[in-house]
């Protein structure tokens, strides 16, 4: 393992056909340990294109580390024409913590809400804008990965970019080969909200949001969530011609454009429909009780859909979103 005193990705680069990988120091804590920024490269023998793939912007969305650590150890660089560029984990302080946002800041700081990031802001505008500056901004495709993390149940879906240009057909094929049945099209870029995948479209970068796993599914489907996250990291390198061979083709997704639903009142919350299910408007989604089992509030769908995620914790909090629902669309 590397120490990258001064880490130059384009430097790095230029070295072909070799795998390396190491920490990248950016800050010191009190006790003299040091914040660091892990990163794994897959250099091919051949020039090519670069793709970055990351995970754990939030702390305890693991599968999407598993994954690509699996898909690092899989890669050969002496039979690929472009590079594999891996984060496992962009906030390596939240993943140590387990939780989706690291105590190190004064205030909590969504590392996925405040891209592009500030160098002389808090330790988590300063990870994004170190990540989104010296690695992002060199790929030529973009696969940031998420998850149900700690609290969630989400049905495996690909976010991509939908704005009707180039960039977004580039998005939405990488969104295809990434192979998970679901595909949220996101027809809204609002880059004042920090999130990444919406930076990187800016920057002219294709990017993905794959979401898979969370606690909730970690008894029976860890392994299984880890192999399909680096199957598709290598299909994705496949439509870049980064390897050789042809793009696994999937008949089963579907295209969505989801919506989070809000409970007004926090408790005892019963989700009444499972990951996947279709639901009418009108149908009931939540049941939340008080501590004596009196129902308090009651969500309802207001679409026809298909539920995409639902907070899978047993308590909820007032003004919190219980569920997602993807309203299916034509292709
Ligand atoms: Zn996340």
């Amino acid at each position: 393992m590397n120490t990258f005193e001064n880490f130059n990705l384009k430097e790095e680069l230029a070295v072909k056909g070799r795998k390396v990988y190491g920490f990248i120091p950016l800050a010191q804590r009190p006790n003299g340990t040091w914040v660091n920024l892990p990163v794994m490269m897959a250099i091919g023998a051949e020039d090519g294109p670069t793709i970055v793939v990351d995970a754990c912007a939030h702390g305890d969305e693991y599968e999407g580390c598993e994954g690509i650590i699996e898909a690092f150890r899989r890669a050969d660089p002496a039979v690929m024409k472009g590079n594999l560029v891996c984060v496992p984990a962009v906030h390596a302080e939240a993943f140590a913590e387990m939780k989706r946002y690291s105590t190190l800041d004064f205030v909590p700081i969504d590392l996925n809400r405040t891209y592009p990031g500030q160098e002389k802001g808090y330790l988590t505008q300063s990870v994004a804008d170190y990540y989104f500056n010296n690695i992002v901004k060199h790929a030529d495709g973009l696969i940031t990965i998420h998850g149900g993390g700690n609290y969630l149940y989400l049905e495996p879906v690909t976010l991509y970019q939908s704005y009707g240009d180039e960039i977004s057909a580039r998005s939405r094929a990488m969104a295809e080969a990434f192979g998970l049945d679901a595909l949220w099209r996101n027809q809204v870029c609002e880059p004042q909200n920090g999130i990444l995948d919406e930076l990187a479209y800016t920057a002219g970068i294709p990017a993905i949001t794959p979401e898979i796993g969370g606690q909730t599914t970690r008894a029976t489907n860890r392994e299984e969530n880890v192999s399909r996250i680096a199957d598709g990291v290598f299909n994705v390198l496949r439509l870049w011609k980064i390897l050789d061979g042809e793009v696994k083709r999937f008949d089963s997704q579907y295209h969505v454009d989801v919506q989070y639903i809000y409970a007004k009142h926090g408790g005892i919350h019963k989700p009444q429909k499972k990951g996947g299910q279709r639901v009418k408007k009108g149908d009931t989604l939540s049941i939340i009780t008080n501590l004596f089992g009196e129902e308090v509030d009651r969500v309802l769908s207001p679409i026809d859909g298909r539920v995409i995620g639902y907070w899978a914790y047993t308590v909820s909090q007032p003004r919190s979103w219980v569920y997602m629902v993807g309203r299916e669309l034509e292709e």
